[in-house]
């Protein structure tokens, strides 16, 4: 019976009942090639056609499910050229209705007067006419109905696979599995979280018999797929830990000397946190810890506190981060602060020049650089380290894992950060980077003005740009930021090169413009931030590579061009560039699109300066697939749970691993040991990823 089961989820679609080979090519591209597939292959919709209703009791507008006796033949018109349109009237005891195709001539052949039907469409009754426009029908059959007279799913097809043919291969795949599917759930987790049996699910999800049998199908599908995969990123992080003897750091007394004589105090959140990551480097567990805080939070400082710590046990330390621009900035801020204490910092670029990068790579090796702030030329194979005992990157949204890997394998097992100002909502964090213990800097420092926000359209241009005149004039400066580098025939939307050609020769001539965008050179690019850093250029014209960490205080007010082509997160973090000095600071949103949804966006970054709000809005208005942009996290597509609506079965799911795991960490008892095959399945090429470590 086992192997049964077995033998037919494997079996090619094209010899189910109704497929055959032409088919089976269709369903191929859809992805789904055994019964497996297509029992797994969910309908993205529902139609109610199971709540019969009397002609008498159709409403305008809605689309309804109705039985009646056809009662005239079909009629044909012409009105034009090419144009068919067929009615047929159908009646029952309450009333009669017309219902109306166009083009469909075989529908001549098919009603016979006095025969019975249901019919399921959009009603249109106005006036005198009382109509169905284009129903799905399907004669009365005392054996049961598949296509009307229940809940009928509809699919995520294509036009040559109709919903009909679909509904029918997924019925005829029900029939053989039906019974014996085997429930990869252990039967404490379907108690104890409430949980019905597969074999009704997988029933249900696609011909549900009742609203309360789909809702109960979709809450264990949905549980099962968030509870394996919170099961497999928590394995993951265990096997991490177990297998790896960590470093076990010291105390050190000369941290707190260290905060005291900050030219500031810490904030109760930056405490908290230092103290997590201060805990984890304590232990001899290896520390994966996530440290997200919004932009302006002060992360860096956390960052240099735990440098502090690893270099004063004897160890070195890094930080990489994702540009070079903010590599020289943090270098700068850094150096001195850890300098007075006696630790040697060094910065690694890819721009510096061979000499130079040549000495550093000596020094690091052996053991004379402490501490190196740096890009990605870190991760390259010349870089080698005496005793490399702390990792920390910086924006790591920017990195791959398998960089951060890379750069960890350069030490024996060192303890690691990734910190990021990405706001994701906790729960999503916890899916996303389940791999990582969380912290999260929740306050921003002391005494910071919201930077305000408004929206505007084309026509304000004058007076955005005496706004901008004004704030040069007492001081400030500016940035303007444009999705394109350059101008381009396929999308319509402001590029930098022209912004920046246009202001300076027009709108702005007596003002200073630079411009820098991401096909610049290396040291053109320095050159133009370090004269914008300088106070010589007024106004800066920018793509989004300032986005990330870029800090000049005395810029104030930031312009965006086709705002509403970015997500609201990007821009969250465009516009903390500025609101960084004393000075009151602005951001004004050029929103090019005239649909609901921009305005709505907009008025999100207008109201808010949190940017977990923000990040929740953003997810709700667009939807996590949008969310996330390209799948760049790796983490196993969801079939059925949906990460926006489904929160609250996620973090069900996620209390039923971490229990299952605390009874079983390696999941070796029998009844779950259908659990860990599904892990196993799902996460293979996650775990390659890992093994790089
Ligand atoms: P982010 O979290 O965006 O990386 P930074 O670490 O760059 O933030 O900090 C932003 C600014 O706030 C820096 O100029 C930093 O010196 C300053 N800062 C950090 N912590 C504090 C604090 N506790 N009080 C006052 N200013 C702080
Ligand atoms: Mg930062």
């Amino acid at each position: 019976m086992n192997e049964g089961i077995k033998e037919i989820l494997r079996k090619p679609i094209q010899y189910l009942k109704g497929v055959g080979e032409a088919r089976a090519r269709l369903f191929n591209r859809l992805g789904i090639f055994t019964i497996d597939d297509l029992i797994k292959y969910y309908p993205r919709d529902y139609e109610d056609r199971g709540n019969l209703k009397k002609i008498i009791q159709l409403a305008d507008g809605e689309s309804c499910a109705f039985q009646g006796v056809i009662a005239t033949a079909v009629t044909e018109s012409r009105p034009r050229k090419g144009l068919s349109i067929y009615k047929l009237l159908i009646k029952d005891e309450t009333g009669a209705i017309i219902a109306t195709w166009f083009n469909q001539h075989y529908l001549k052949n098919i009603f016979k007067v006095g025969e019975s039907y249901v019919f399921y469409g959009k009603i249109s009754r106005k006036f005198r006419s009382f109509e169905v426009q284009s129903p799905v029908f399907e004669k009365v059959n005392k054996d049961g109905m598949k296509n009307t007279c229940r809940i009928v799913p509809v699919y995520p097809s294509t036009a040559a696979l109709s919903q009909n043919i679909f509904r029918a291969a997924v019925s005829n795949a029900l029939v053989l599995v039906s019974g014996k599917l085997e429930d990869a759930l252990p039967i404490h987790i379907r108690t104890n979280y409430k949980l019905c049996e597969i074999n009704y699910c997988v029933s249900n999800i696609h011909f549900p018999a009742t609203v309360e049998d789909f809702n109960n199908s979709r809450f264990r599908l949905a549980f099962e797929e968030l509870f394996i995969l919170q099961l497999g990123l928590l394995s993951i992080k265990n096997s991490l830990q177990q297998e790896k003897e960590g470093i076990k750091f010291k105390p050190v007394d000369e941290v707190r000397q260290f905060i005291e004589e900050l030219p500031f105090k810490l904030t109760s959140a930056q405490k908290k946190v230092f103290g997590e990551i201060e805990a984890d480097m304590e232990s001899n567990k290896v520390m994966n810890r996530l440290v997200q805080g919004d932009v302006g939070s002060g992360k860096t400082i956390v960052a240099v506190l735990a440098l502090f710590k690893a270099v004063k046990n004897g160890y070195q330390g890094t930080l990489m981060v994702p540009t070079e621009i903010l590599a020289e900035q943090h270098f700068k801020s850094i150096a001195p602060l850890l300098e007075q204490y006696g630790i040697k910092t060094a910065l690694l670029t890819g721009g510096q020049s061979k000499k130079q990068k040549e000495h550093i790579l000596q020094q690091i090796k052996n053991g004379c650089i402490d501490a190196v702030i740096g890009t990605h030329a870190l991760i390259e194979d010349n870089v080698q380290f005496e005793k490399l005992g702390l990792v920390i990157t910086d924006e790591q949204h920017r990195f791959g894992v398998r960089q951060r890997a890379k750069l960890s394998k350069k030490g024996d097992n060192p303890d690691v950060i990734v910190m990021t100002a990405t706001p994701i909502p906790r729960t999503l964090a916890l899916i996303l980077y389940g791999d990582l213990d969380i912290s999260i800097i929740d306050e921003l420092p002391p005494g910071r003005k919201p930077v305000k926000t408004y929206i505007a359209e084309s026509s304000m241009r004058d007076r955005v740009n005496n706004f901008i005149r004004k704030k040069v004039g007492e001081g400030r400066q500016v940035y303007i930021i444009c999705p394109l580098v350059e101008a381009s025939e396929e999308v319509d939307a402001k590029s930098a090169m022209e912004t920046a050609k246009r202001i300076a020769a027009k709108d702005f001539r007596d003002l200073k413009v630079g411009l820098i965008h991401g096909k610049m050179k290396h040291k053109e690019k320095e050159e133009v931030m370090r004269e914008f850093v300088e106070g010589r250029i007024d106004i800066l014209v920018s793509t989004t590579v300032i986005e990330v960490g870029v800090n000049v205080p005395n810029s104030t007010l930031m312009v965006i061009e086709n705002a509403e082509r970015f997500g609201l997160a990007q821009l969250h973090q465009l516009r903390g560039r500025v609101g960084r000095g004393e000075h009151q600071s602005y951001c004004i949103l050029y929103n090019e699109s005239q649909s609901d949804i921009s305005r709505q966006r907009m008025q999100v970054m207008e109201k808010t300066n949190d940017g977990f709000v923000i990040s929740e809005k953003d997810l709700e208005l667009r939807g996590p697939g949008e969310f996330f942009g390209t799948r760049q996290h790796g983490i196993p597509e969801l079939k059925i749970a949906n990460l926006y609506k489904d929160m609250d079965i996620l973090k069900t799911a996620q209390k039923a691993a971490l229990e299952l795991l605390e009874q079983d960490p390696l999941m070796e008892r029998p009844e779950n040991k259908k659990l860990k095959d599904l892990i196993f399945q799902h996460f293979k090429d996650k775990l390659k990823h890992l093994s790089l470590n």
